[in-house]
């Protein structure tokens, strides 16, 4: 099985007719990495040492591309070699990564900043209409107190022990940040998440020990280094690396097993039908986010959500496919 030039195939030689991938699938990100002088960093190698070829492109864009879009791009070809290593063993990624449960908790993560709290509850009933036992908000209203007014009417609303989480989306500074985790602690949410930006990890420190609540972040985070400061020195609570930009299911197992290494649980950013086989895949694995984007129209079989769980597909590989009839209707001209 070899990796072959960007555009054409990522074909397994001894397994004609099958197991072919279109690179194309792996978007134009990729192209963009790979193309050029780096593309023959990782054509004709292995496609099934993935650790290898990730190393490979890592280093060979390092100087200039360290995080950003070159870790995007590296995430899809990632991805993209786990489904093939997944296929070419007829089973579902969650199994090929060590497999633990397939039923694994999720929460509706709302895009909801703008709504007033009646609007809010009717999309959050709407929610558990759905399926989902526990659901996100979004804080960081100009005045605290309007964040306080819909957390309260969330709490009253759907009672104690009700798994309620916050995401400021790191609207605050970090004495902001303190503020609100204090004036929030009263209705107990799971998590604040991304209070402050990512980059300041001794801050992280600070509104979780003087805040009081626990803290989740990582969406931002581009490298496990990133994860390992957050949590050594961050002091935050749950780590939640994103599949398509942190490095690809390489980099998020190995955040999900740091994370284990801390007695930590892992949650996830972004991407739920694909990121459910990697939490699927976890003992430690704490809430995977269903995103509210409404992309489920344009996958061919949408995550399916049930009394509070995302069930990982039993499909070879991660089974995500695209439904190119209804995206067609989103084609630019
Ligand atoms: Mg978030």
């Amino acid at each position: 099985m070899r990796v072959e030039p960007a555009g054409g195939k990522f074909a397994d030689p001894a397994h004609p007719g099958g197991d072919v991938v279109d690179a194309g699938d792996a978007a134009p990100a990729l192209v963009v990495v790979l193309g050029g002088n780096q593309q023959p960093v990782v054509v004709g190698e292995d496609a099934g040492a993935i650790e290898r070829l990730w190393e490979k492109v890592w280093w060979a864009s390092h100087y200039g591309g360290k995080g950003g879009p070159t870790v995007l791009a590296l995430s899809a070809f990632d991805i993209a070699l786990w489904d093939l290593k997944a296929r070419r063993a007829n089973l579902p990624l969650w199994r090929l990564l060590g497999g633990y449960d397939a039923a694994v908790p999720c929460y509706a993560g709302g895009i909801d900043l703008h709504l007033t709290p009646d609007q809010l509850l009717r999309q959050s009933d709407d929610s558990v209409k759905r399926g989902f036992r526990a659901i996100k908000m979004k804080v960081g209203r100009e005045r605290l107190s309007e964040d306080v007014e819909k957390l309260a009417a969330m709490r009253a609303h759907f009672g104690d022990g009700f798994p309620l989480m916050v995401d400021a989306n790191m609207k605050w500074t970090v004495a902001e940040a303190i503020r609100a985790a204090r004036a929030f602690a009263p209705y107990e949410p799971v998590w604040l998440e991304e209070p402050i930006i990512p980059d300041d990890v001794e801050g992280h420190s600070r509104v979780a020990t003087e805040g009081g609540l626990p803290i989740a972040t990582g969406e931002n985070f581009r490298t496990i280094w990133e994860f390992r400061h957050a949590i050594t020195v961050g002091k935050i609570s749950f780590p939640e690396p994103d599949v398509t930009n942190c490095g690809g299911v390489t980099t998020f197992m190995k955040v999900a097993h740091l994370a284990e290494c801390f007695n930590l649980p892992v949650t996830s950013h972004g991407a739920h039908d694909l990121t459910v086989h990697l939490l699927a895949a976890c003992p430690n694995r704490s809430y995977l986010e269903a995103h509210g984007f409404g992309l489920d129209d344009f996958v061919e079989a949408p995550l399916k959500i049930a009394d509070g769980k995302a069930i990982a597909p039993d499909r070879p590989g991660h089974g995500v496919a695209f439904d190119w009839t209804a995206l067609e209707k989103l084609k630019a001209e």
